[in-house]
């Protein structure tokens, strides 16, 4: 008998802890915050259990229970690089330094992964909760003696969510954490962020987009816009970059909308690969009747580490018969210096043949070094460096000279005035591309506006020379 309650209560115990810090876990913390909100509840209604416990205003104000989400910055990077035995004690070392830095009475466990949960009723006011939060980023912050001598540097992000006079339960609590963690890592981690209500709304738009976005690429709602870049000094043809488009109720969206949710949901990888392959098919017929024709395709640092991607490249290439050097990759030169895998994958680009561009050159990294290390074709100026032209023209003039020194393409993005491409002609700018020449628009209505007419006036030309 003695022996099945033993059993019982060990089996209580694994159901409700978590074996490695010995924590409660998910199941056991959801119901002591059920709890707590239930207490909290009863005390709004009855004053005079309130005064009992703590003196009135104590506890029958609203806020009093306070939820703390955390999850570490850099578990994944030392589990992956010192492996899983050091990324176990990394976590009690956590478990402890957190237990250390919160009051006797506040809850504390683990979620999963490194994942943990701090709850505390004594929250009377939201600077309360932000003071604890402080306190939590900063014990995280401190390196931490890990078994065995290493010194790690765990680093966290937070989520708060603060129980409000609603009927608040405790999963409703824990998602609204979620979500302000969610934003505290987006600002770029290291801080903590208090739940709002537009961070809810945010959180579902970005589901819904997502869910759209699915259903957009299975039914084939994209649609290719190709803006021409231009020759500066005549305004001649010479390429033109795909820019994607999402048909969705009857309106157009640009990238802006939803590229940053097709990039986080993975659903890039898809829809880069539909650009690509699509690119490449409206351009072939236009790289065969213009010789110096090239097509520019957008990708992004998620896409380009993405498996398959220059099987991807290689495929479309032999399929059209396009040379691999009119297709120009851009990318942005965070992707320059991400990870060794994009290096590799930017030099077996290069190694295909193919071009390499940096978009939005000068807004993204501040060394330079890349650029002696990288296959790079041509530099992008940034169209924050044209817009003001000519009076503010410093950076721009700097980014010529280096494309010159360096032997690199320049093009100027944003051309949107007759005086920046004044400017950018005297310079010697070789080409342009903006509204000023023209905006993204389909295959069919470049062909008509740039590309017959320059075939045309090309046909007068040959024709004036051979009578
Ligand atoms: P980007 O590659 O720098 O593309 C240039 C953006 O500037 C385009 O916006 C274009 O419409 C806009 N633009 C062009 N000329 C002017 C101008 O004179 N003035 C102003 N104000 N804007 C001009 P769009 O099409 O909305 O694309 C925005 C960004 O979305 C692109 O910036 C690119 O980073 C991304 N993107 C677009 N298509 C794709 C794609 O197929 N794949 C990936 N990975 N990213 C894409
Ligand atoms: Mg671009
Ligand atoms: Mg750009």
């Amino acid at each position: 008998m003695v022996l099945l309650d033993r059993s019982r209560s060990d089996m209580e115990q694994l159901a409700t802890h978590d074996v490695l810090t010995g924590l409660p876990n998910r199941l056991l913390l959801q119901r002591r915050l059920d709890e707590a909100l239930k207490r909290r509840e009863q005390r709004a209604y009855n004053p005079e259990l309130a005064a009992r416990e703590g003196g009135p205003g104590r506890t029958a104000g609203p806020g009093g229970i306070a939820v703390f989400f955390l999850d570490l910055d850099r578990f994944k990077h030392v589990n992956d690089s010192l492996g899983h035995d050091i990324g176990d004690r990394l976590l009690k070392a956590v478990a402890t330094r957190l237990r250390d830095c919160i009051g006797a009475d506040d809850m504390l466990g683990r979620l999963g992964g490194d994942e943990f949960l701090v709850v505390t009723e004594e929250a009377f006011e939201a600077v309360d909760a932000a003071v604890l939060a402080e306190r939590l980023l900063k014990a995280l912050e401190a390196p931490l003696m890990v078994e065995g001598g290493h010194l790690l540097h765990a680093g966290a992000s937070i989520g708060v969510a603060l129980a409000s006079d609603g009927a608040d339960d405790a999963r409703t609590l824990l998602r609204q954490a979620d979500t302000a963690l969610y934003a505290a890592k987006s600002a770029g981690r290291a801080q903590y962020r208090f739940f709002s209500r537009e961070m809810s709304e945010r959180a579902e738009n970005r589901l819904s987009t997502e869910a759209n976005l699915r259903q957009a690429l299975s039914i084939g709602s994209f649609e290719l816009y190709f803006q021409p870049k231009v020759r500066a000094a005549d305004q001649a043809l010479v390429g033109a970059e795909a820019l994607v488009r999402w048909k969705h109720d009857g309106q157009l969206v640009q990238p802006g909308a939803f590229m940053t949710v097709a990039e986080d949901s993975g659903l890039i990888t898809e829809l880069g690969s539909w650009v690509l392959e699509q690119a490449i098919r409206e351009a072939t017929h236009w790289t065969k009747l213009l010789p110096d024709f090239h097509i520019a395709v957008n990708v992004s640092a998620r896409q380009i580490i993405a498996p398959g991607f220059i099987e991807r490249v290689r495929d479309c290439l032999s399929r059209s018969g396009v040379p691999a050097d009119r297709i120009e990759i851009e990318v942005t030169e965070s992707v320059m210096v991400d990870s060794a895998r994009s290096l590799e994958v930017l030099w077996r680009l290069k190694r295909l043949g193919v071009r390499i561009a940096v978009d939005d050159f000068g807004t993204g990294f501040s060394s330079l070094s890349y650029l002696r290390q990288m296959p790079i074709d041509t530099l992008k100026i940034d169209r924050t460096f044209v817009q003001d032209l000519p009076r503010d023209s410093a950076i721009a003039a700097m980014i010529l000279t280096l494309g010159a020194r360096l032997g690199l393409e320049v093009v100027a993005e944003g051309v949107e005035r007759e005086e920046q491409l004044a400017w950018l002609v005297a310079e010697g700018c070789p080409v342009v591309q903006g509204f000023f020449i023209a905006e993204p628009m389909p295959a069919r209505q470049l062909e008509a506006r740039f590309l017959h007419p320059l075939l045309m006036a090309r046909e007068d030309e040959r024709e004036g020379r051979s009578a």
